[in-house]
């Protein structure tokens, strides 16, 4: 390995910035060229690509979103596209390449490391709906950021005595809205992998714990299981209790990343590095049963992970 690339794909996460620093001095302290491509695959395919010295990541650990920038792209969806990638890969003296990103991402890495360029991945999303590992990078500043705005609609709630539902991202995976669900101590947490739409029985628990003398009634929704400002109005309609919705939405993906964001994206970055220094590819680092490993890039997309039910029970026997 001469020359490694480092991308960022998909959804921003805060902590990216501290894997690409990582990326980039580990490369460097080994004598490795660093290259940035800007925008994702986006980027590599328009040839948007620098080059990285040590100083081309100071200041940036504790910033969130990601300096490279990220972007989606159709056309790496594609052979031609992919073969493109790998051709302007081979043009730049880039035998390597970190792709810090999630599951639709590393079906990209796949696919370059297919054509002869050796690649990497790192789970980069707030969502941590990747299978193969207990840690995505973002999702502990993601949650921390959630945990804080669902205090303070807490407080006004309380004053008011209404009913919030509260809106946290994650599409397919509930995890940043079961783990505001303990913190928080919400009334109600729906996941898109448990919620069966059954409104009415959230409805009589609002009025049941009204009549126990409850001030608040905070329910927490994945964004995934529907429309909360419709949901607020039904529940109004059906309570007489004055209920309101706010939707956290991109808050989630900003700000400073935590320190277990900084130190675990830090150790996966240098990790990547240390896979194409060894010579491996189609690789994803991961971080498992406390053990920082790495997992062949078809199997890690093959894995299955799904909230833990004993987790979601425990969480809703608190408020009750
Ligand atoms: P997030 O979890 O934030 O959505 P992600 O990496 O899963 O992150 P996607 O939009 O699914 O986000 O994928 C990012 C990019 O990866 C796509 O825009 C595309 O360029 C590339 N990609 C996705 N799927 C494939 C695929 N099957 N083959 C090649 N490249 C792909």
């Amino acid at each position: 390995i001469k020359t490694i690339g480092v991308l960022t794909s998909g959804g921003d996460a805060p902590g990216m910035n501290a894997a690409i620093r990582a990326v980039v001095r580990t490369a460097i302290h080994n004598g490795i060229n660093v290259k940035g491509i800007m925008r994702g695959y986006a980027g590599l395919l328009q040839e948007e690509i620098v080059d990285m010295e040590s100083t081309s990541v100071s200041e940036i650990i504790h910033r969130g979103g990601t300096i490279l920038y990220t972007a989606r792209c159709q056309e790496f969806t594609t052979a031609e596209g992919q073969k493109k990638g790998a051709e302007i890969c081979n043009k730049y003296g880039i035998d390597g390449v970190v792709v810090i990103g999630g599951d639709g991402s590393f079906q990209g890495a796949g696919k370059l490391s297919a054509l002869g360029i050796n690649t990497i991945g790192i789970p980069g999303t707030i969502d941590l709906d990747i299978a193969c590992t207990d840690y995505t990078i973002g999702f502990d500043t993601a949650v921390n950021t959630a945990m804080d705005a669902i205090d303070k609609v807490r407080d006004t709630s309380t004053s008011h005595e209404r009913c919030s539902i509260i809106e946290v991202m994650g599409r397919n995976a509930g995890y940043i809205a079961l783990w505001c669900g303990f913190a928080n101590g919400a009334e109600d947490v729906l996941l898109p992998e448990r919620y069966d739409g059954n409104e009415q029985a959230l409805i009589d628990r609002i009025i049941e714990n009204r009549k126990r003398g409850k001030k608040h009634h905070i329910i927490i929704n994945a964004e995934g299981i529907g429309h909360s400002v419709s949901m607020a109005k039904r529940i109004e309609a059906a309570t007489g209790i004055e209920t309101r919705a706010t939707i956290l939405g991109y808050m989630q993906r900003g700000g400073a990343p935590t320190c277990k964001d900084r130190v675990y994206a830090s150790i996966m970055g240098a990790k990547a590095v240390e896979l194409l220094l060894a010579g491996k590819s189609n690789r994803l680092v991961a971080y498992k049963n406390g053990e920082f490993v790495d997992f062949d890039i078809q199997e890690a997309l093959a894995m299955k992970k799904d909230i833990s039910e004993d987790q979601f029970r425990i969480c809703k026997l608190l408020v009750r």
